[in-house]
């Protein structure tokens, strides 16, 4: 079979029923290919407008008298979220800190109540640093043991000494995307509980919470979000949990009565009670347009294109790419892959830069992984061709051994 044409490309994009939401984001040079929305999301075109509006008017003429409006946001966005693109109930997702901190906190509260004989909390030894930095803190401050382990293993792994299982429904680096419904059933069938972390789910894959029989989740709006740099993240507690579960950071946004300034801590019943302090209202304004994206186009609409558009970047990376010593490190099928592809192989952070020199933007994990993530809503079928032809031609002719082998301080 021979790849598509750039024509054949750019006829399916005429086609393509998200086309239009190219336009409902800020494109400053079109000669960028961006695929690195599962890092930083482009702008909305409707979000500067909206925060000059919330600076403007709630802030310089309302004054402190626009909280009665703001003291809702992290819980209407959150249903917003939550409802339409998590599948979760309404009272279910709050927004709230980084992700980092609410995968602390709903960690900690799943610990604080799983049975005193489990002391052992099982995370993916290749997830996210700060998800295996987390769960060996939280060990370190309880006294119980975090181990990594691969995936596959974590069957035989589940033990009765296992109280918390913590995983990202796609993996940061390979786009593996989990069998939610069957991991957390396995896990619960142990007595164990999940915390799964959706970063690289949010906004791309049509994430299932309720449905999935999922109790507890963690994510960041910043990615396929588009919500902006270091964006309030989310946190998801199912309805039933939320009364017996503590989360260990004890601050008056989670207090019944707030404004009584009661004299000790006693939360709200519901999810709010996973809220810590004052909501930073400019970051969260940023959420409000950026979540209305994403659900005027519908997730199913969103993880459709996605299939699409990663296929065509493995189609053509087989094609172009192997001879070259580049291979497709994600999962062929596509119902086991996230939104992004990853691709290995030699000198891959020199073609990173070179890359980019070229006008294409992806980035490079260590130790060899290239992670190309087209975003449904803006990422054209033309743009993946021209993505992967500028990378062919790079190798070609070798380009990319002018760039330092050494990692920058970011990448
Ligand atoms: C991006 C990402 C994070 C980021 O956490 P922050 O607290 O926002 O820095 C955490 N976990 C995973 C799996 C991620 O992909």
């Amino acid at each position: 079979m021979s790849v598509p044409t750039r024509e054949a490309l750019a006829a399916r994009d005429a086609r393509d029923p998200l086309a239009p939401f190219r336009s409902r984001f800020v494109i400053a040079d079109e000669g960028v290919l961006y695929l690195d929305g599962n890092s930083l999301g482009r702008l909305p075109a409707a979000t500067p407008g909206f925060l000059a509006e919330v600076v403007g008017q709630e802030w310089g003429a309302g004054l402190v008298r626009s909280w009665s409006s703001w003291i809702d946001w992290t819980a209407r966005l959150g249903d917003l979220l939550g409802t339409r693109l998590l599948g979760a109930g309404e009272g279910e997702v709050v927004l709230s800190d980084s992700t980092s901190v609410n995968l602390y906190k709903v960690a900690s509260a799943a610990l604080a109540a799983s049975e005193p004989g489990r002391r052992t909390i099982l995370y993916d030894g290749a997830d996210f640093p700060t998800d295996r930095y987390l769960m060996q803190g939280l060990a370190a401050e309880r006294g119980l043991t975090a181990r990594g382990i691969e995936v596959p293993e974590l069957e035989d792994a589940l033990g009765d000494d296992v109280a918390l299982v913590v995983l990202s429904l796609v993996d940061y680096r390979t786009a593996e995307l989990l069998d939610m419904p069957r991991v957390t059933a396995m896990a619960r069938h142990a007595g164990a509980r999940v915390v799964w972390d959706l970063s690289h789910a949010a906004g791309v894959v049509d994430v299932r919470l309720a449905a999935s029989g999922a109790e507890l989740a963690v994510g960041c709006t910043y990615k396929y979000l588009n919500a902006g740099p270091g964006a309030p993240a989310f946190l998801y507690v199912r309805r039933d949990l939320q009364p017996e579960l503590r989360q260990p950071i004890w601050g008056w946004f989670g207090q019944r009565d707030q404004f009584a300034m009661g004299p000790g801590y006693d939360p709200v019943a519901g999810i709010e009670r996973f809220l810590v302090g004052t909501p930073p209202i400019l970051s969260l304004a940023a959420v409000q347009p950026a979540l209305e994206t994403c659900v005027d186009a519908g997730i199913a609409e969103i993880r459709r294109k996605s299939v699409q558009q990663g296929e065509l970047i493995i189609e053509l990376a087989d094609r172009w790419l192997g001879a070259h010593g580049i291979s497709v490190a994600s999962p062929r099928d596509p119902d086991r892959r996230g939104g992004h592809v990853c691709l290995r192989g030699p000198d891959t952070w020199q073609l990173c830069q070179a890359l980019a020199e070229a006008g294409v933007i992806c980035d490079f994990r260590a130790p060899d992984f290239l992670r190309l993530a087209p975003s449904p809503l803006y990422t054209r079928f033309v743009d993946v061709f021209d993505a992967l032809d500028r990378l062919r031609t790079i190798l070609e002719r070798r380009d990319h051994l002018r760039f330092p082998a050494e990692l920058s301080r970011v990448t």
